[in-house]
């Protein structure tokens, strides 16, 4: 089960860090982190506040002097050794993520790897930020661009992938020659000391990687990295409620922002759809982490003529899950992060229930495995009235929605405030196109569930925030575009 509380072979600390080295939080306090699936106590963290964060961006701002002046391929270099040392070290990481974060073992090395591949993704492109040559339309004058880092940055993470979450912010921010200060979740706070302890070995300057953790002064912190002048760039993922406060507090400042917000996304599957393939599809959207994903399926829109097949595949295979303790043999499904998120689904469950919605299968908690542990669940005959239409529900509910015609569902699909992904199953060309077209989100997965790759541009559109990581477009985020004129020549 669990790991030993101290085996040193974790890469565990509950210090915080700060300009390249290990420290308490200045008022001594600490705050507990628990095992989701058990309730145990895993250990306790700095419990930074105000002074401790100020401290880490003074920190941040005196490394950037210099780091900001260093070579691509240096940067590069540094990237490519903390990748390294997340691969040889990913077991350990996958095991933090698992104990913290409660998601399946398999799936937390899943995560692991995929968190590195940031960094390696990162070490590539830190060499090959190019400006431009521009044609003056002025004789005699020269016009170029240069890219620069943009300066300190704030990172805010969220606890439902503690390790990609923040090296899907940290490699380009270090590619470009920025330096930063992390704001760990307070669920989850070792993965990401656990990055920290991987920085230091891979040699990255003092300063340059800041991590601090807090959970009862996460909005005295949060205040501190969105008003601080010193602090160039906030980049926040997480809910689209805290993302509204992060953007007007930083508008004192008037900081360079990016916003990768909370999702509801469609999932629509066509008459025309390779049915087994779609049921595949959705599964591993709609439940993977137990339906803690920003990009999972929330709304399962399926044409009247398969509907019935699908809702009876989709339910069958939902039937074979096992869901345990991460750690635990064979078990495909933990336990949601805490007892909030068990109430949200069991309200969305309730609320669908009342408006006409058919339990296929789950519907209730799972007291025996432990008090986060809800069964995961289908629903039959959704409609767009139900909570679950509207809202991200966040855990492991499939709510089934039947519809007619494509321009009905699209308008359904489009209907919602948020815009992350959205995902459709066709055969049919043109109509790949058209809906691929249609639809008012930021992603779009044809004949997939899954769409995360650190080589695609990942970010939303309406209040699903906007910027965009990963991808060529990612360093982006972290840079300024300097035009230069040179006249009289
Ligand atoms: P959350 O907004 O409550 O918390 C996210 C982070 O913000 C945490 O580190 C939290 O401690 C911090 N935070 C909360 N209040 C703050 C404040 N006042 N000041 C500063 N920091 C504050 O979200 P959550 O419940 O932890 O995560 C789930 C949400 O994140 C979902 O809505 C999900 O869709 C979204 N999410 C989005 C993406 C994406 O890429 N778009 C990825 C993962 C999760």
């Amino acid at each position: 089960m669990a790991p030993k509380l101290k085996d040193p072979s974790l890469l565990k600390h509950d210090a915080c860090y700060i300009n390249g080295e290990w420290k308490p939080a200045r008022s001594g306090k600490t705050f507990e982190v628990n095992d989701p699936s058990t309730g145990d106590l895993i250990g306790t963290c700095a419990e930074c506040d105000a002074e401790d964060t100020k401290s880490a961006i003074r920190a941040a701002a005196d490394a950037f002097t210099s780091f900001r002046s260093t070579t691509g391929r240096e940067r590069a270099k540094l990237l490519r050794k903390w990748y390294d040392l997340m691969v040889e070290n990913s077991e350990d990481i996958a095991k933090l993520i698992t104990w913290e974060n409660g998601k399946p073992f398999a799936d937390a090395k899943g995560e692991a790897t995929y968190a590195a591949n940031f960094f390696e993704w990162f070490s590539e492109e830190a060499p090959r930020s190019y400006g431009d040559t521009i044609p003056a339309t002025v004789p005699g004058n020269r016009v170029w661009t240069i890219k620069e880092p943009v300066g300190v940055c704030g990172l805010i993470t969220p606890w439902n992938f503690p390790a990609a979450m923040i090296t899907r912010k940290v490699g380009p921010a270090l590619a470009a020659g920025c330096t930063v200060v992390c704001k760990a979740p307070g669920e989850t706070p070792y993965t990401a000391l656990a990055l920290a302890e991987l920085a230091h070995r891979a040699g990255i300057p003092k300063g340059v990687v800041n991590i601090v953790t807090t959970l009862a002064n996460t909005a005295e912190v949060g205040e501190v990295l969105t008003t601080d002048p010193a602090v160039k760039k906030v980049s926040f993922t997480g809910s689209t409620g805290v993302g509204k406060l992060l953007m007007k507090q930083s508008s004192s400042t008037l900081k360079k922002l990016s916003m990768e917000l909370g999702g509801n996304a469609p999932f629509i599957v066509f008459d025309d759809a390779d049915i087994d393939l779609a049921v595949a599809g959705a599964i591993a959207s709609k439940f993977r982490s137990s339906g803690q994903t920003c990009v999972c399926a929330n709304r399962i829109y399926v044409q009247a003529g398969i509907y019935d097949e699908f809702v009876r595949s989709f339910t069958e295979k939902v039937t074979a899950f096992k869901v345990g303790h991460g750690f635990a043999e064979g078990t495909t499904h933990g336990p949601l992060i805490h007892d909030r998120a068990v109430s949200k689904v069991e309200a969305h469950v309730k609320d669908a229930q009342s408006k006409g919605g058919k339990l296929l299968i789950g519907g209730q908690k799972m007291p025996d495995l432990g008090a986060n542990f809800f069964q995961p669940t289908v629903i039959r005959d959704a409609t767009p009235e139900m909570a679950i239409a509207t809202e991200e529900t966040f855990g492991p509910v499939a709510a089934l929605f039947p519809f007619t015609t494509e321009k009905e569902v699209v308008d359904m699909a489009n209907r919602a405030e948020v815009g992350l992904a959205g995902y459709f199953f066709s055969r049919d060309l043109q109509r790949v196109h058209r809906v691929a077209e249609a639809l008012e989100v930021g992603m779009v997965g044809i004949n997939t569930g899954i769409i995360s790759d650190p080589a695609s541009p990942f970010g939303g559109v309406k209040e699903s925030g906007f910027g965009r990581e990963g991808s060529k477009y990612g360093i982006g985020e972290y840079q300024i575009t300097k035009m230069i004129t040179y006249g009289g020549m």
